[in-house]
């Protein structure tokens, strides 16, 4: 299987564990059992000591941690550095990371403030066009950045307001992206994820309906998991997904094709 995936050894950075319940974590699950090095970035304290331990608690190892709060862009700049001086080339970079103010995911979208869409955007669209283009310097080898949306993109999926907009962003700058690195051999692609309960989920007003819905509706009768993600992360990262770039990929049992 290795032989087929081609990552071992490689290099791949995963932005985003918050907690065992991230999806970057089922994604960082999936890269080591491929025998990939993990590099990690985290914006918290909290989220570095949460790291630490799930990381000792499996008996993993990272190949290098660094801060990187994606809403600035030194810090970006600042991490990318690190990790090149670090792990010299970087074959992949897994964005999984999105934020917007509470408030603007309660009541409706007519009512987002001009601070909280820029907000969402600079967060959760923005920081992977800045993101790809630290990282495309350390991708010499060529390399697959993914980043994770949500079916708000295209889809009103009440309560998702603000971060639905920003993932349609999101979805349109990995296309854009996909353009501009394809000469490099850098191909980036979007997983939209079915509903997963973690703390960014928490955000989402009547989660536990949107996920009712879902194990009633789509094709599997039941949501997805992170590791199902990261599974996928996988593929799009490795060798087996070489000839695909620019697309949107669901990882969501099937309920996005449902009326
Ligand atoms: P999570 O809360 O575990 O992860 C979100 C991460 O974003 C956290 O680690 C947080 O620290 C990070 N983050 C927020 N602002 C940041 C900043 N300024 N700088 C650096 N990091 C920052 O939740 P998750 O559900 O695993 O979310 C990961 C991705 O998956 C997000 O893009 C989310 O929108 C997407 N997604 C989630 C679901 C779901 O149902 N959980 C579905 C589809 C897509």
């Amino acid at each position: 299987m290795e032989d087929l995936l081609k990552l071992k050894d490689k290099n791949i950075v995963v932005m985003g564990v918050a907690n065992e319940r991230s999806i970057a974590w089922g994604v960082a699950k999936s890269l080591y059992q491929a025998g990939a090095n993990v590099i990690f970035t985290y914006r918290k304290e909290r989220s570095l000591s949460k790291l630490t331990k799930i990381l000792n608690d499996n008996q993993l190892e990272a190949k290098f941690i660094v801060q990187c709060d994606v809403n600035n862009d030194e810090s970006i700049v600042d991490a990318f550095k690190q990790i090149g001086e670090a792990a010299g080339t970087i074959h992949g970079v897994v964005h999984s990371v999105a934020f917007a103010h509470a408030e603007d995911l309660k009541g409706d979208f007519i009512d987002t403030s001009r601070e909280g869409y820029a907000f969402a955007q600079d967060t959760s669209a923005y920081s992977l066009i800045k993101v790809a283009r630290e990282a495309r310097p350390l991708m010499t080898e060529g390399g697959s950045i993914i980043a994770m949306s949500y079916l708000g993109a295209e889809r009103v999926l009440p309560g998702y307001n603000v971060m639905g907009v920003a993932k349609a962003a999101l979805e349109s700058a990995v296309r854009y992206l996909a353009h501009d690195l394809g000469k490099d051999n850098i191909r980036v692609n979007a997983i939209s994820a079915g509903a997963i309960r973690t703390l960014a989920a928490k955000g989402v007003p009547s989660f536990n309906e949107i996920l009712n819905k879902i194990g009633e509706t789509a094709p599997l009768q039941r949501n997805v998991t992170a590791e199902e993600v990261g599974d996928m992360t996988l593929a799009l990262i490795s060798h087996l997904s070489r000839g695909v770039t620019g697309e949107t990929v669901y990882v969501d049992a099937g309920y996005n094709i449902m009326g």
